[in-house]
């Protein structure tokens, strides 16, 4: 572990990733010593006379303890300051931009990255007077280039969704910064123990808590985490004007999955890096974007920045989009399905998939790609899986 990856917790003396994942947020309940944070299944708090706030609670879209708990917990992980808790990556990143944005603001977008958060920019937040740009931000010059006196965000997704583009986090921050812009970094794929943004400069972490932290493809979730008071102070106050808060039961579930997101990303990791060397080597195959191979242009970067390089592989097929159909078709172990994160491997076509909305735009994805969730399931499993879908 680097220097940057030895997490450090505004919430209490300094503790590695794991005993923070376990413990940052958790203390045991006052009143039972249960060691798990209780579901508080709860709207509203009883008040000391009118104005009087009991501990904080009054009203569970502006706050609940179990809410509170997943909150402190993911702003540890990211050795931030100050966490949220949303319904969605979506709503986090929603409440992103109505914060940080104003109508005739400018922003720059990547040209890889989800096609929901595609279709954020182009469908909702354009419709408020805000223009965007399209960069390759594994490219710092491509990035400068679309700057403008305007541009008040860089968004960035690294590793991206689903061609796993690699930005260098610590340079895109100087490039923003010294336009006076900020940096957003969704860290969605890399999660908070394989990389985390805010050391290296960034000035927002945006998290879809389905996909690891969560990790078992049973919550839909999002967080937000930075490291500027006045920046969280913000932020929670259009999180309570805007409402799309994570509930109590929600938040408990990504808790408890987080407290094995150490255990888990290192056998996602060790997974993938075996199925990356399988496509690479395999006949059918034209290219394979895992950050892990030394082949792949941003692996440097992602050496300097990541612990490791996470459970994600794309692929492509050199017999074009019908051959991809069918190896998504033919898996057995992978399961066909949207999403990524969990304990089970699946299999999707981002074209016809998770991608769709980017069709006929800058983020467009080759349709004969394929792109893989490596579960840490048995690794010969899959990789036999993999071998007999392919033929
Ligand atoms: N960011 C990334 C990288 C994603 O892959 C996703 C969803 O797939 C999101 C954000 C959106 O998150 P959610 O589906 O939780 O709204």
């Amino acid at each position: 572990m680097n220097e940057q990856q030895q997490s450090h917790s505004s919430h209490g003396p300094q503790h590695g990733f794991e005993t923070l994942a376990i413990h940052a947020g958790q203390e045991p309940d006052p009143h039972t010593g249960a060691v798990v944070p209780p579901i508080y299944q709860v709207s509203t708090y009883k008040q000391d006379g009118v104005g009087g706030m009991r501990n904080g609670y009054e009203y569970s879209r502006s706050a609940n303890p179990t809410r509170t708990a997943l909150e402190e917990n993911v702003a540890a992980l990211e050795s931030g300051r100050r966490g949220l808790a949303f319904a969605s990556g979506l709503a986090a990143e929603d409440c992103v931009l109505r914060t940080l944005l104003k109508p005739d603001d400018h922003v720059i977008i990547p040209d890889d990255a989800y096609g929901g958060t595609f279709r954020l920019f182009s469908k909702v937040v354009e419709r408020w007077g805000i223009e965007w740009s399209v960069a390759n931000t594994s490219d710092p010059a491509a990035v400068r280039a679309q700057l403008r006196d305007r541009t008040k965000l860089i968004w960035v997704e690294t590793p991206s969704n689903p061609v796993l583009g690699i930005t260098d986090i610590a340079v895109m921050a100087e490039v923003a910064h010294t336009a006076g812009a900020r940096l957003v970094v969704d860290n969605t794929f890399a999660s908070p123990y394989l990389q985390q943004p805010l050391t290296l400069g960034a000035d927002v972490v945006v998290h879809s808590t389905t996909k690891y932290m969560g990790g078992h493809s049973d919550v839909v979730g999002g967080a937000l985490v930075v490291n500027e008071d006045a920046l969280g102070e913000e932020l929670a106050f259009h999180q309570n004007s805007i409402g799309g808060v994570a509930g109590p039961f929600d938040s408990w579930l990504v808790m408890r999955g987080i407290k094995t997101l150490g255990v888990r990303m290192d056998r996602h990791c060790s997974n993938a890096s075996r199925v990356a060397e399988l496509l690479e080597a395999h006949p059918r195959v034209s290219q394979v974007y895992y950050p892990g191979l030394p082949s792949h242009p941003g692996h440097e970067v992602a050496v300097k920045q990541m612990r490791a390089f996470g459970g994600m592989v794309s692929f492509r097929l050199r017999e074009g989009e019908r051959a991809a159909l069918e190896v998504c078709d033919r898996t057995k172990v992978f399961t066909l399905g949207e999403s990524l994160g969990g304990v089970e491997s699946l299999i999707e076509h981002p074209g016809k998939m998770t991608h769709a909305s980017t069709e006929g735009s800058a983020l467009e994805v080759p349709s004969d790609l394929v792109r893989l969730s490596v579960g840490i399931e048995s690794i010969d499993d899959l990789l036999a899986d993999l071998a007999q879908a392919l033929g």
